[in-house]
């Protein structure tokens, strides 16, 4: 268990917090303000507690320059607007100066201050610990609750913590309790599905949850190089070449470990990749040569909505076909229908499952889905996330 807010005293402390800032933007304009949204129960904990409050985070790439395209004062504004009360912005190329240190001492408690964009400093990426410890001087405490950059190791996500006490926020709490307990103590059955485009990226959180789970559901543009691997046909399919090989040593330490995986037993095929291609379902080993296989078909969808079904936790990541065409979203949007009838802990990683679920408006009738792509995909391949170790024991 990793320390939260609630486990520090927070009265009369200059408190330093890492945000999910990183919003979309055009043209100066936040177009959707979710993340912001969801950073305030833990802005509001915090200023309610009695501290003052420094908040960080990065936005784009602006490559470690001063691009004033992403700069974070929309977000100060916006911010401002939904708590409701100033917060104060102080626009340093340098992120840290003069007048941001002197700002910064001077805030009373119930006062906000938001730092520039972390990244106009080129250190931040580097994890330089000339930067973290110049934003370290700035508060008493690190509260860490931006969970999509915690699979970095910078300067304001894993170097601040090495100068000051440091917990978590809520957002980094939920990902973690829900990541964490789900992997490495997950009630049974315990079911994975995986999809996705390319084996390749996936082989490590293959790997890990092979050691982990009772049943794995592969679906999405990599089941064709495990049939590839089993010397299917595979007609025009995406093929991950590179990894046919590593594709069949993991079906082989699936049987040596006794867990069931499953591949599609029919498969929705088109004659080129496009939304208004022909369309025909075959089964997965009457696979003509000149189709390539773009969803999953209705018997897959109806063996793997059963698997979910009987799951007490169930882990997903990657969409089931080429979901962004609406003929070929049938087979993800089966398994996300099942992941909500589920009664069990059901979680989504990964960004275009999660854009898929919402898109589907099933977002709400799923246990948890995780903020960030890249840290929940680290997470289920079983590495320590520099962004999270960096958080103190309970
Ligand atoms: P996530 O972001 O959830 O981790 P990935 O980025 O690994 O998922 O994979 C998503 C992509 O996989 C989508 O763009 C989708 O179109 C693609 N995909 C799924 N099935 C297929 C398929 N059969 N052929 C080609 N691409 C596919
Ligand atoms: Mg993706």
């Amino acid at each position: 268990m990793k320390k939260t807010v609630r486990d520090i005293d927070l009265a009369g402390k200059k408190v330093i917090e890492r945000c999910d800032f990183n919003v979309p933007m055009k043209n100066g304009v936040i177009t959707d303000d979710t993340r912001i949204r969801a950073s305030l129960p833990t802005i509001r904990y915090i200023l309610e507690h009695g501290a003052s409050l420094i908040l960080m985070s990065h936005l784009g790439r602006p490559k470690g320059e001063p691009k004033p395209e992403f700069s974070l004062a929309p977000v100060a504004k916006r911010l401002s607007e939904l708590l409701a009360q100033e917060v104060l912005f102080v626009p340093s190329p340098e992120v840290v100066d003069s007048k941001v240190e002197k700002a910064a001492s001077e805030l009373k408690p119930g006062q906000v201050l938001l730092l520039e964009n972390v990244r106009y400093v080129a250190g931040e990426t580097k994890n330089d610990p000339v930067f973290a410890k110049k934003l370290a001087s700035l508060g008493e405490i690190f509260v860490q609750d931006a969970f999509g950059t915690s699979h970095r190791a910078h300067s304001s996500t894993a170097g601040i913590g090495e100068y000051l006490p440091t917990v978590s926020g809520f957002l980094v709490e939920k990902e973690v309790q829900f990541l964490d307990e789900a992997v490495n103590h997950p009630k049974r059955p315990f079911v994975g599905i995986l999809g996705g485009a390319k084996v390749g990226d996936k082989i490590d959180v293959i790997e890990n949850l092979l050691d982990k789970v009772d049943t794995l559901l592969i679906g999405g543009g990599m089941a064709y190089t495990f049939f590839k691997a089993q010397g299917k046909e595979i007609g025009t399919s995406i093929l991950d070449a590179d990894s046919v090989s590593l594709a069949a040593g993991l079906l082989k330490k699936a049987e040596e470990k006794g867990v069931k995986m499953l591949l599609p037993v029919d498969i929705v095929t088109a004659d080129r990749f496009a939304e208004d291609a022909d369309c025909e379902i075959y089964p997965w080993d009457k696979m003509p040569k000149d189709r390539m296989g773009m969803d999953i078909g209705p018997e897959t969808r109806k063996l793997y909505r059963d698997v979910i079904l009987e799951a007490e936790t169930v882990v997903w990541n990657g969409p089931m076909g080429v979901f962004e065409m609406p003929r070929f979203a049938e087979g993800t949007k089966a398994v996300a229908q099942a992941m909500a009838d589920c009664k069990g802990t059901t979680i989504i990683g990964g960004g275009d499952s999660a854009a898929a679920v919402h898109q589907f408006g099933l977002g709400d009738k799923i246990s948890h889905i995780s903020t960030g792509g890249g840290a929940s995909l680290e997470f289920l391949e079983g590495k320590e996330l520099p962004g999270i170790s960096v958080i103190e024991d309970l």
